[in-house]
């Protein structure tokens, strides 16, 4: 089998590894086809072997975590799709940091920092990325971003070797880190937060998640802001003056709660997001000169 060494070190380290799966119930969209093989690896170890099988072996493969700002192909994906997560997901307490897998949900170490009564961490809760994809992108909402909270991580480099990096080396900015668009794996982060105090950490969460609650439509799936935030103006507002809040394409819709958001309101399909996407660049763009550019990343 084409993949064979592959299953063999998912079945040595017990991670789940399956063929011809459709990935969309993984994806905050709920989009995207078959892929050719999915494996959910459960460890630092397994990861690393895994890429390195394919990067010896000349095999496509994809490192993803939670699926929250990914658009995926209606043809899925070819090669090896590794999603960081299962039980790849550890969060512990070293002193006023909290040093994670790349796996573990923002929302997990959240909670773990409200229980821990360590306080920094509450602007990222609501957004369901993980801590690995929430580094890679510089994940950020509320006043908030990655850049503020991370300390080091620790990465699979493209030679095979495991590597700290410092935040001062992270070139961290909107949306971006230095591992954008790179081959680098993020394994583990670690969280540099402070002392606080439990209950006004829990408010502070309570309240941003309402704020997402209210202006949000976390009702549908979709992967959050479709857009990055134009310099001088917001998406949103845009898309709104160009007419196109609740603009229909197939399955998929601007958000009539938020036009920043394109939502999957039941059976879209990528080329329907695509579609609109290319629809919204276009009429912004005529209307205002203003080009819009993804926060989302198309796979496949
Ligand atoms: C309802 C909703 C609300 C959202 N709100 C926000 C928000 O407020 N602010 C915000 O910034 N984002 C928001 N997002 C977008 C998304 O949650 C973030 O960008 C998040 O950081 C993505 O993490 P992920 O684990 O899902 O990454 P994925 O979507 O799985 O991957 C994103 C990219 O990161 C790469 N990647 C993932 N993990 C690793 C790793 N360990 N090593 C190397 N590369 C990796 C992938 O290859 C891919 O290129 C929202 C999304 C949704 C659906």
């Amino acid at each position: 089998m084409e993949y064979g060494s592959i299953a063999d070190i998912a079945k040595k380290h017990g991670a789940r590894i399956s063929y011809n799966e459709i990935i969309a119930p993984y994806t905050s969209f709920n989009i995207g086809g078959v892929c050719d093989v999915i494996v959910v690896p459960n460890s630092a170890e397994c990861i690393c072997e895994i890429v390195s099988e394919c990067r010896e072996k000349g095999i496509r493969y994809y490192f993803l975590g939670k699926c929250t700002n990914i658009l995926v192909s209606d043809d899925g994906l070819r090669g090896v799709v590794i999603i960081a997560g299962g039980d790849y997901n550890s969060v512990r307490r070293e002193g006023n940091d909290l040093i994670c897998d790349a796996g573990a949900s923002l929302t997990r170490i959240c909670n773990t920092a409200k229980n821990e009564s360590l306080t920094g961490m509450e602007f990222a809760y609501g957004i369901p990325g993980s801590a690995g994809g929430g580094l890679y992108m510089n994940a950020g909402a509320f006043g908030g971003e990655m850049k503020d909270v991370v300390l080091y991580c620790d990465y699979l480099d493209t030679d095979g070797s495991i590597k700290r990096m410092g935040k001062e080396e992270m070139q961290l900015s909107y949306r971006h880190s230095i591992f954008t668009g790179t081959d680098r794996i993020i394994l583990s982060v670690c969280f540099e937060l402070g002392p606080g105090v439990k209950d006004e950490i829990a408010a502070k969460m309570n309240d941003i998640m309402q704020r997402r609650r209210d202006k949000q439509p976390l009702e549908y799936p979709s992967a959050g802001s479709t857009f990055k935030r134009p310099d001088g103006a917001f998406a949103a507002r845009l898309i709104q003056d160009s007419g196109l809040k609740g603009y229909v394409v197939g399955g998929a819709q601007v958000s009539e709660k938020h036009s920043g958001f394109v939502i999957n309101r039941g059976g879209a399909t990528c080329d329907d997001v695509c579609r609109i996407i290319d629809d919204i660049k276009e009429k912004v763009y005529a209307d205002s000169g203003i080009q819009l550019e993804c926060e989302l990343i198309k796979m496949g």
